[in-house]
């Protein structure tokens, strides 16, 4: 078995959760297994130094970019930073509004969490529309840093996110 095959096996599908119509992917099992969660690591580790001669800091986002995102950041030998939604941070924070489904919702930074010219790698569980990612992206834009690409687990062709993220690059490990 693959890495990859090993990191597929661990992700499971959830009709109609939160609401009626949506197939929730759930993470949760390769959290679960040691195995499968070093093999997502190994894949994000290999990518990243593969492609990327110097990263500064992996941006992780608000909830489960978290869960990745520092196990990620310490095989690199680079920091962490934390996007997250409104009200959470302390001290002063950049923040910015973007639309969900139904509403609006607002993404946080700290205001010294980047430097100007940092190179950042931005981490999440899943990519649908792409609407959380590209709000972070704009937080970085607003903090000066040099996006070098966003890194998902999952994502969900269909709703096309990578289209809205262009030209930056993302990198998934499974598609459905
Ligand atoms: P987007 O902003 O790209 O439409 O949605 C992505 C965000 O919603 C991510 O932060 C992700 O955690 C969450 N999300 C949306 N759908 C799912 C899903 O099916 N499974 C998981 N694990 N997260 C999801």
């Amino acid at each position: 078995e693959t890495k990859l095959q090993l990191v597929e096996r661990h992700i499971r599908a959830f009709p109609d959760f939160p609401k009626k119509g949506i197939l929730f992917r759930d993470i949760c099992p390769i959290l679960k297994d040691a195995a499968a969660l070093t093999a997502v690591i190994d894949l994000f580790e290999e990518h990243v130094r593969a492609n990327h001669q110097q990263v500064d800091l992996i941006v992780g986002l608000d909830a489960r970019g978290f869960l990745f995102g520092p196990l990620l950041a310490q095989r690199l030998g680079v920091g962490f930073v934390l996007v997250r939604k409104k009200g959470k941070l302390p001290g002063a924070t950049v923040s910015v509004s973007y639309e969900l489904e139904y509403g609006k919702a607002e993404a946080e930074i700290q205001e010294d969490a980047v430097t100007p010219g940092q190179k950042v790698l931005l981490i999440d569980d899943l990519l649908a529309t792409g609407g959380t990612l590209y709000a972070a992206c704009e937080l970085m834009k607003k903090q000066q840093a040099e996006i070098l690409g966003c890194l998902v687990v999952i994502e969900l062709k269909e709703l096309n996110g990578t289209d809205k993220l262009k030209p930056l690059e993302v990198f998934s490990l499974v598609r459905y």
